[in-house]
């Protein structure tokens, strides 16, 4: 029955992309990309980026990838693209309007999630936050960075879920919720890893995914009273 549903609201949010026309002037938008090779389908996004994280990435530079669904209710993820050493331009797998700043999906599929690889980069960010400790540091780029929030809040009606893999392991998926996607991104995030994750899950939703070396071998959701096992909190 819920697949059934599933399936139906597919359906139904491609049939209605498809009246939407796509064409839009050369200096506005871009070209709607050639989209790399598509993994076989999960049942759900979270499945499709754990996918995408298992891919070999070089630990200098970010790596981007897409989460969409398909008009049948299952989720393909598009193969990890490399980007540049501290970002990744997501008009390289998405059609961006500039002035109307509005994505389009890709053709026969409705985005719902986007990834990206944070590189390595323990030493910079130690040096930027000589107070956090090595565990901080790990968490620090475990999590979304101001930046990628702000993405997550201008672009909360298509990025339902958004992924970061850390070369420490990590996977963690994060979402927005709308009422809170109107303001300053950067608002009440604090000085530490922690207040940052206390601010997200607040406003949304933070879990891991795969451990990796930062979160003390949970997965799962994160809640406000969480602390990184064996630390005494803050
Ligand atoms: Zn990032």
């Amino acid at each position: 029955m819920t697949n059934h549903t599933d399936r139906d609201n597919a359906r139904k949010l491609l049939e209605e992309l498809a009246n939407i026309p796509l064409e839009q002037p050369p200096s506005t938008a871009s070209a709607a990309p050639v989209l790399p090779p598509l993994s076989q389908p999960f049942s759900s996004a979270d499945d499709a980026a754990l996918w995408v994280h298992q891919h070999e990435r070089e630990g200098d530079r970010e790596y981007g990838a897409l989460v969409l669904l398909c008009p049948d209710g299952k989720y393909v993820a598009t193969t990890p693209i490399e980007g540049e050493a501290t970002s990744f331009d997501l008009e390289r797998l998405l059609a961006y309007n500039r002035e109307t700043r509005t994505i389009s999906h890709p053709q026969g599929y409705r985005c719902v999630g986007r990834y990206h690889s944070h590189p390595e980069y323990a030493e910079q960010t130690a040096r930027a936050h000589p107070r956090y400790s090595a565990e901080q540091v790990k968490l620090h780029l475990a999590l979304p960075s101001t930046g990628d929030l702000d993405i997550a809040f201008k672009h909360v009606d298509v990025f339902k879920n958004n992924y970061i893999s850390s070369d420490d392991g990590s996977l963690v998926g994060y979402s927005i919720k709308p009422q809170y996607a109107s303001g300053y991104a950067g608002f009440g995030l604090g000085s530490t890893p922690e207040s940052k994750i206390r601010r997200i899950v607040t406003i949304g939703q933070l879990r891991v995914l795969d451990s990796g070396t930062v979160w003390g071998g949970f997965t799962g959701p994160i809640t406000a009273d969480w602390v990184l096992p064996g630390s005494a909190g803050q």
